[in-house]
């Protein structure tokens, strides 16, 4: 199985190599396989792409937004065309079956290149009349953006980050995470034929010092990240420094509650959605799930049956519903916190084994119960199919327990009575909410986190504010009175 691109960057148009950067091996997660190589951009390649932009995004800024519009959305026509190929690739990156791709990753960027596209031309400012005088707005693009992606969503970051960028008038410069370097190139070829003029979708491959260099660069004017908190930390400093714009999409250890009431079979699906889906690497999971007492016993039954039904296998097939970790570095950090869960007493209810195997780099979707405030599996972000259920009594407890983070990106919670769920809802420290069900990310819906899980939002007409900026011009109609 070979997925070599046609170069590793893709810089004002084209295709672009220079193998004098550092290689960076491109492995399939699912046999371990090597499928493709690619070069860390050198200094030359991230100026090039960095003057692309910069060169490309004034002529941008000027087209109508009806015209950048149609581009966007002819794109996400295309990749809806080419959804098979396109989610192919993404199983090849990243491991996530074919069923789950097919469905989450190439038509999320299309939904979001088709919403964008779709608002740019209702990108505008607002007249303020002062009497005769008056003032009017001008809502401007900010100019050249960076995005720097993390490795479990590759299509769709790359789109939910140039999406709006584009709409907008921006230009962008995009970083995949070395990790899954394949699916950016895609999308920045299908821009192109889709009539993007050169230079505003750029993708250059790199490790982290490839994202702090682009991060520091004075001509970048924001920086969108999708990572851990730890990353967000260090970019949100440097991009400080510049004072440049940013958007912060970092991890989290979210919760989800689920009281007596709830229709188990609904609650039980949820938890699995927060926990399992792309193998449990999904930044807004709901990984400590908090289940009312008088349901708990039912609950933990439903929840061992039908995980132990979960399909395991090979990504390819499109029967099977989970497939590896991203790499074996992230395989085995997961396995660690696995121990880890077993020797804080936490009480192993299904999974906790490698499976399939020596090659891929499989886990067993994984069950801990008992599972108690202070362990480590319940305030780190494990980013693997690890669930935490930990029990509660009383409503009050469980909202304080479960804002006891120092992330906020979600929170969820299954019960029919509607009044305590917007209650509940509305006293969870979190970003991104889900009533009686989990992990729906529209891009109509605003995307984010609070606390240390994120600034700013992704997709909804929020993004806009956070892809412009607003010139405000004092029209005056009369003569200058002037006291001296
Ligand atoms: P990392 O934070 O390790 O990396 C994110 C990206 O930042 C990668 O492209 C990485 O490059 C790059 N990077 C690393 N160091 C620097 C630096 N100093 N300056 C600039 N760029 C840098 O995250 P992962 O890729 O491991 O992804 C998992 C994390 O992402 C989890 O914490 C998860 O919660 C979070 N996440 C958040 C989402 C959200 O929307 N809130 C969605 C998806 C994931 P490289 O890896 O190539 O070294």
């Amino acid at each position: 199985m070979k997925a070599q691109p046609t170069a590793s960057h893709f810089i004002n148009g084209v295709y672009v190599e220079d193998t004098a950067g550092t290689p960076i091996d491109i492995i399939y997660p699912a046999s371990g396989e090597l499928i493709g190589r690619v070069y860390s951009a050198t200094p030359s390649i991230i100026d090039q792409a960095l003057s692309a932009a910069k060169t490309a995004q004034k002529s941008w800024a000027r087209t109508s937004g009806t015209e950048r519009g149609r581009i966007l959305r002819k794109a996400a026509d295309m990749i809806r065309d080419r959804n098979r190929d396109l989610s192919t690739l993404e199983t090849l990156d990243t491991g996530k079956p074919l069923q789950e791709t097919l469905v989450a990753d190439a038509t999320s960027g299309a939904d979001a290149l088709e919403y964008f596209g779709g608002l740019a031309a209702s990108i505008t400012g607002e007249h303020i009349p002062l009497g005769q005088d008056f003032v009017y707005t001008i809502r401007e693009p900010l100019g050249v953006c960076v995005g720097i992606g993390a490795w479990n969503y590759p299509t769709q970051i790359a789109c939910w980050k140039g999406a709006p960028a584009l709409a907008c008038g921006n230009a962008v410069v995009f970083k995949p995470s070395e990790t899954t370097p394949l699916c950016a190139l895609k999308i920045a070829e299908i821009l192109v034929e889709a009539g993007l003029p050169a230079g505003l979708y750029n993708v250059v491959q790199g490790l982290g010092d490839v994202g702090s260099a682009l991060v520091s660069d004075p001509r970048v004017d924001k920086v969108s990240l999708t990572g851990s908190v730890p990353t967000g930390k260090k970019v949100y400093a440097a991009a400080g420094a510049g004072v440049k714009h940013v958007t912060m999409e970092l991890g989290g250890k979210s919760p989800l509650l689920v009281f007596d009431d709830a229709d188990i079979e609904d609650a039980v699906g949820g938890a699995m959605l927060g926990n399992f889906y792309s193998s449990g690497q999904v930044c807004s999971n709901g990984t400590r799930v908090f289940v009312q007492d008088g349901i708990l016993p039912a609950f933990l039954d439903r929840l061992a049956a039908r995980t132990n039904a979960i399909r395991l296998g090979d990504p390819m097939d499109e029967e099977t519903q989970m497939g590896p970790m991203v790499t074996e570095a992230q395989m085995d950090k997961v396995l660690a916190y696995i121990e880890i869960g077993k020797s804080e007493g936490a009480r192993l209810v299904t999974g906790g084994k490698r499976a399939m195997g020596k090659n891929g780099f499989y886990i067993e979707p994984t069950v801990f119960a008992d599972v108690t405030d202070d362990m480590r599996i319940a305030r780190e972000e494990i980013f693997g199919p690890v669930m935490s259920v930990l029990s509660f009594s009383e409503e009050s407890e469980a909202v304080a327990r479960a804002n006891d983070t120092e992330f906020g990106l979600s929170a969820g919670v299954f019960t029919k009575d509607l009044t305590r769920a917007h209650r509940v809802i509305a006293d969870l420290e979190a970003g991104s909410c889900w009533i009686n069900t989990y992990n729906l990310a529209p891009v109509e819906a605003p995307f984010g986190g609070v606390k240390q899980s994120g600034v700013g939002r992704e997709n909804s007409k929020a993004a806009i504010e956070h892809y412009t900026q607003l010139k405000s011009v004092y029209v005056a109609m009369g003569p200058v009175e002037a006291p001296y």
